[in-house]
């Protein structure tokens, strides 16, 4: 089973997501943290979607290889009327600067690799 606890987090990440929910909280976005450790096999999975199994390609990365698999990465998303609202940007951006302020790397940046506007990693 995959996990949303941020008690399943690594230390080093895990005061920094604690440390993000708080100003998210106090900056009035409503967020949800929905995963933090994923199994390897579970990564695989997700890997399958938009490759060997329909659906949209969700990760560049096989079981074993992303930080979910070692509990050094989260998910979030904002949330409107107490469901996850994807497609509100500006509040993701916000997220994601407030994330960046207490030292989380945000996928919301990245250009290379996959851009994931509710992910963090250490
Ligand atoms: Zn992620």
């Amino acid at each position: 089973m995959s996990s949303r606890d941020i008690n399943d987090l690594k230390p080093e990440i895990k005061m920094k997501a604690l440390r993000f929910v708080e100003l998210c909280k106090q900056k009035g976005i409503d967020i949800l943290i929905v995963c933090t450790l994923r199994t390897s096999e579970e990564q695989d999975e997700l890997w399958q979607s938009g490759r060997t199994k329909a659906g949209k390609i969700l990760t560049n990365l096989k079981g074993g290889k992303s930080k979910h698999n070692f509990g050094l990465a989260f998910d979030f998303c904002v949330l409107a009327n107490g469901k996850c609202d994807w497609n509100n940007k500006d509040a993701f951006l916000e997220a994601g600067k407030i994330g960046e302020s207490v030292g989380l790397l945000w996928a919301g940046r990245w250009t290379g690799k996959l851009k994931e506007t509710g992910h963090f990693e250490v």
